[in-house]
């Protein structure tokens, strides 16, 4: 056995991918987690029979090949691909907007305008609304601003808690209208929901002869930190890989990280369906950003009983009691300048490697989570080689 040990802070897909990786060279490691359960924000759950995700839907989606072969060792994926709708007037339309939205939200003049895309941007799968705006095209004009208005400035404004002029363009610029009836949210190439469950897929990557997991265990309670080094119980032998956000790692030394929040509310309702789709939007609800009915994309056949989650966004605050997780890093100057003076002083730490949705302050999907892990294991393993 290899003296070195490494010290895993969080069971998030990040801290486990690097875990196993580490154990299968030889190493020894420990995870500690502080909540009451391992899968971080990928955790679910069985309520009323059906599988629901706690910390909110999460749909696996990768063209990278490495990353689902990587997990096609822990899961198989069953077949669901999203198809987001959402209502807007009332009326349930397709998210983001393709020609079925608008033959359902302009039915009489959908003949025109889908006529007048295609002419404007011929064999184009998709056209980014900002550069729909620059045509001049009266009928096109005005419903890119009914899109824009309707499907994203409401959504957009409750989700970030924005005036409409605090928008980054950059933001605004990305989002497509569809250029015909394709209604799959994703593009990629694998998309699906592990067929046994996120949780139990983390289960067997745990499953290492090499691996220890603590529980309920805040790390900050336990980590100490002397001259270049951070560590648990020996000083000289232990690496600190750290997953969770900075400000708490080195007590708010600088300023608090800024992040938005979710607060889910999760319903049992007696009856086979809520909905048809697995995710609802509701821009024009006051409080409401989404609905999922998880049934839909675990694909699960069960009679009479459908489980929905309630979305709504706020401050982070993590003594709230609604919105105390800190999900979204704020995507501002002042916001990235706070990280970047912790991130700054975590590399006075030596045997001390940072990473994860929080650790970077970046918003990241899964699939770039375990890509990220999977060259950060590599790294620290060729770091090892040459000591
Ligand atoms: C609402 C929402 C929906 C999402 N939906 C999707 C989706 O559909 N598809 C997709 O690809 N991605 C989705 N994501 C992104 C996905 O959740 C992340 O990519 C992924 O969870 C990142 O894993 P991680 O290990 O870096 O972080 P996390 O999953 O956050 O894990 C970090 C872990 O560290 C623990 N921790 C933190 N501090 C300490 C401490 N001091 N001591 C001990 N433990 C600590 C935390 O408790 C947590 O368990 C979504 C994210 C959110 C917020």
């Amino acid at each position: 056995m290899k003296k070195r040990k490494f010290i895993i802070i969080g069971s998030g897909i990040t801290g486990v991918v690097i875990a196993r990786n580490l154990a299968e060279a030889g190493f020894k490691v420990d995870i500690y987690e502080k909540r009451n359960h391992i899968a971080g924000n990928m955790y679910d759950y069985e309520k009323d029979g059906i599988l629901i995700h706690k910390y909110g839907p999460h749909i696996f989606h990768t063209s990278d090949e490495e990353v689902n072969e990587y997990m096609n060792k822990f899961w198989k994926l069953n077949k669901f691909q999203n198809i987001v709708e959402g209502y807007v007037n009332n009326k349930l339309v397709p998210i983001p907007c393709n020609f079925k939205s608008i033959d359902i939200l302009f039915p009489d003049k959908a003949e025109q305008i889908k006529n007048n895309l295609k002419t404007f941007f011929p064999n184009q799968p998709n056209v980014p609304i900002l550069e729909l705006k620059k045509i001049d095209n009266e009928l096109l004009k005005e419903f890119s601003d009914f899109i824009y208005k309707n499907l994203f400035l409401n959504y957009t404004t409750k989700m970030w808690n924005l005036k409409p002029d605090e928008i980054d363009e950059s933001v605004t610029a990305r989002i497509p209208i569809i250029l015909s009836y394709k209604n799959t949210y994703f593009n990629d190439k694998y998309e699906g929901l592990p067929i046994d469950g996120y949780t139990k897929t983390f289960e067997k990557i745990l499953n290492h002869e090499n691996i220890n997991v603590y529980i309920n265990t805040d790390a900050i309670n336990i980590l100490k930190m002397e001259d270049d080094k951070i560590f648990i119980d020996d000083k000289e032998n232990e690496v600190v890989i750290y997953t969770g956000p900075l400000d708490k790692l080195f007590k708010n030394k600088f300023d608090q990280l800024d992040y938005r929040s979710l607060h889910f509310e999760f319903e049992t309702i007696n009856q086979t369906k809520f909905q048809e789709t697995a995710v609802v939007n509701y821009p024009d609800d006051p409080i409401i950003t989404r609905i999922t009915e998880y049934k839909n994309m675990t694909l699960q056949n069960v009679e009479n009983k459908t489980v929905i989650g309630k979305e709504t966004p706020g401050t982070y605050d993590e003594k709230s009691s609604k919105w105390n997780e800190p999900y979204y890093p704020l995507a501002t100057d002042e916001a990235r300048n706070k990280y970047n003076k912790y991130k700054d002083f975590a590399k006075k730490y030596t045997n001390l490697y940072v990473c994860g949705r929080m650790g970077l302050y970046k918003y990241i999907n899964m699939d770039q989570a375990i890509k990220n892990a999977l060259d950060l294991s590599k790294e620290i393993l060729e770091n090892e080689n040459k000591k």
